[in-house]
């Protein structure tokens, strides 16, 4: 992951050499400039364990298989083959048929809280302080959903993914099972 995260830091400066506007939009949704231009989190990954995005209930629907690559039933997933709903133009979704973490992301919730994937572009170019200020945000939107619907919307990943690719904010988030 070093030598990959200097890679990432060196990309990301000459593709966005100036700072893009980042901001958190009500109703759950992280505005982020440097997306239309990125797509790197869309695409297909360079890790051999599906990434999950689970829906609320609320979103679930007949077809998903045919705008996802599922985990199971209910859950999408996005893996080596990218996700299906990527396209030339960026997301073909509207934004209430996309898993809450798209809207979230670089910023992913989980048990121990909320983390900021490092080697998204915004994530690297945005001060820190920016970034706690926006997990602020996050986790008083999360804050008002179920405690059931934020236990479905918290990702599984391992303490080792954390340390090596993600900065905790020190924003817990409480859990139903918490
Ligand atoms: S990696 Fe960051 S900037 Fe790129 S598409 Fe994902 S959230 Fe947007
Ligand atoms: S649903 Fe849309 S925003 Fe989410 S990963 Fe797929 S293409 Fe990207």
């Amino acid at each position: 992951m070093s030598n990959d995260f200097h890679d990432y830091v060196r990309r990301w400066h000459a593709a966005f050499p100036r700072l893009r506007d980042v901001r958190w939009e009500e109703g759950g949704w992280l505005s982020n400039a440097y997306c239309p231009d990125c797509r790197f989190c869309c695409g297909p990954q360079d890790s051999a364990t599906p990434f999950p995005m689970p829906l609320l209930p609320s979103q679930y629907r007949p077809g998903l298989e045919e705008d996802f690559y599922l985990l199971d039933a209910t859950t999408p997933c996005l893996d080596e083959r990218g996700c299906k709903s990527c396209g030339p133009q960026g997301c073909r979704l509207p934004r209430p048929r996309r898993p809450v973490a798209c809207g979230l992301f670089p910023v992913v919730l989980t048990q121990a809280g909320l983390f900021l994937y490092q080697c998204c572009p915004a994530a690297l170019h945005l001060p820190l302080r920016d970034w706690l200020e926006l997990g602020e945000r996050i986790r008083d939107w999360l804050l008002t959903l179920a405690p059931s619907d934020r236990q479905r919307l918290c990702l599984p990943l391992a303490a080792e993914t954390l340390a090596e690719k993600y900065i905790c904010l020190h924003l817990p988030v409480a859990l139903e099972n918490a």
